[in-house]
C-alpha cells in the first residue's frame, strides 16, 4: 500500500482512526479465532516494531495493532502481507467469521464449525454488503458464539429419540440435561420435545442406546444484532445439510442487497418487510 493521506483508502486496508491524530489501529484479518503460532509471532514483530508492543483481542476474534503512526501504515501493511496476513474488514463489508472450536476439540460440539468458518471465510470475507453483515458459527445451543446476535448465524443441533425398551431407568439422561426436558417418575421416562433445546448431552449420557439420534444438522438464525437497537435472530430453519446452509447464506446475502436501505442491517429489512417476505422472496433468489 502507497504511503498516503486517504482516510478512505486506510480504512480498506484495515486501518482504523484513533482519537489521536494521525495514529491507526491496524486490523489483521483472521477467521474463526484460529491463528498459527507464525501468524502471532509475526504480529507480535509488527506491534514491537510500528505499535506500542501489544495487541488488542477483538470482540470478532480478529487482532488489531494500536498506534501505528500514518507515516508507517505503508511499510506495517507490507510487512503484513509478507507474512501472509491480510487485513480485517470494517465498513460496508461482511465482517470475520467467528466460529467456536466446534466437534474438533470441544465435548459438546455437534458439528465443524471451524471447517464451515474456513469456507464462508474463503468466499465471503470483506465482499460489499450495504452496511456491515457479521456470520457466526457455534457447535452446539449452548451457543457461546453467540449466533442469535449475528445477521446470520448457524448452530448444531442433536435430537434424541427415546427407545423404552432399552431403558433402565438409570436417570444419566436425566442429570444431564440442563433443560428439565427429561423426567422419570412412576416407572416411566418422559421427554419434553417443547423444552428440549437439541443439545444431545442426554444422548452421550445414556450407555444403554435408550437415547437414539433421531435428527442431526445445523440450525440458521438470521437477523440478529447488538449495539444501540439490539435485535435476537430469528430461527429460520433446521437441515441436516451442509449445502443448504451455504445455499441459504447465498440468498440471504442477496436479499439484504436488493432490500437494505441505508444503514439498515439485515434484521431491520426483517422488521420493515416482515419475515414472510423474507422467506418467501429467498426461495426465489438464485
Ligand atoms: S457452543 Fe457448544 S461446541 Fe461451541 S464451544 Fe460452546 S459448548 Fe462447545
Ligand atoms: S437433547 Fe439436550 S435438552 Fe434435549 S432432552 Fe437431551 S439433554 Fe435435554
Ligand atoms: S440414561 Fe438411558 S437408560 Fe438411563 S434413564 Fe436415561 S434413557 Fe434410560
Amino acid at each position: 500500500m502507497a504511503k498516503n493521506t486517504d482516510k478512505d483508502l486506510l480504512k480498506d486496508n484495515g486501518f482504523l482512526s484513533q482519537r489521536q491524530d494521525d495514529y491507526f489501529s491496524m486490523r489483521l484479518h483472521a477467521a474463526g479465532g484460529n491463528v498459527t503460532s507464525d501468524y502471532l509471532r509475526a504480529v507480535a514483530d509488527a506491534a514491537d516494531r510500528y505499535g506500542k508492543g501489544y495487541v488488542h483481542i477483538t470482540s470478532r476474534q480478529g487482532i488489531e495493532i494500536p498506534f501505528v503512526h500514518l507515516d508507517n501504515a505503508g511499510d506495517a501493511s507490507e510487512q503484513m502481507m509478507s507474512a501472509g496476513i491480510g487485513p480485517g474488514a470494517s465498513g460496508k463489508k461482511i465482517r470475520a467469521v467467528v466460529a467456536c472450536q466446534g466437534d474438533r476439540v470441544c465435548k459438546r460440539g455437534l458439528i465443524d464449525c471451524q471447517g464451515i468458518c474456513e469456507k464462508i471465510d474463503e468466499i465471503y470475507f470483506a465482499k460489499p454488503v450495504p452496511y456491515k453483515f457479521k456470520i457466526a458459527v457455534t457447535g452446539c445451543p449452548a451457543s457461546c458464539l453467540k449466533v442469535q446476535e449475528n445477521d446470520f448465524g448457524i448452530m448444531g443441533f442433536l435430537e434424541p429419540l427415546f427407545i423404552e425398551e432399552n431403558c433402565v431407568m438409570c436417570r444419566q439422561c436425566e442429570k444431564a440435561c440442563g433443560m428439565s426436558a427429561i423426567t422419570i417418575e412412576n416407572g416411566s421416562l418422559y421427554l419434553d420435545m417443547n423444552k428440549c433445546v437439541s443439545c444431545g448431552l442426554c444422548i452421550a449420557a445414556c450407555r444403554k442406546d435408550a437415547m437414539q439420534i433421531k435428527e442431526q444438522g445445523f440450525t440458521v438464525f438470521v437477523g440478529g444484532k447488538v449495539g444501540k437497537k439490539p435485535r435476537m435472530g430469528q430461527k429460520l430453519l433446521k437441515t441436516d445439510d451442509e449445502e443448504v446452509v451455504f445455499d441459504v447464506l447465498e440468498k440471504t446475502i442477496a436479499y439484504y442487497r436488493q432490500n437494505a436501505l441505508e444503514g439498515e442491517r439485515l434484521g431491520d429489512v426483517i422488521d420493515r418487510c416482515g419475515i414472510d417476505q423474507f422467506r418467501e422472496t429467498i426461495k426465489y433468489l438464485r
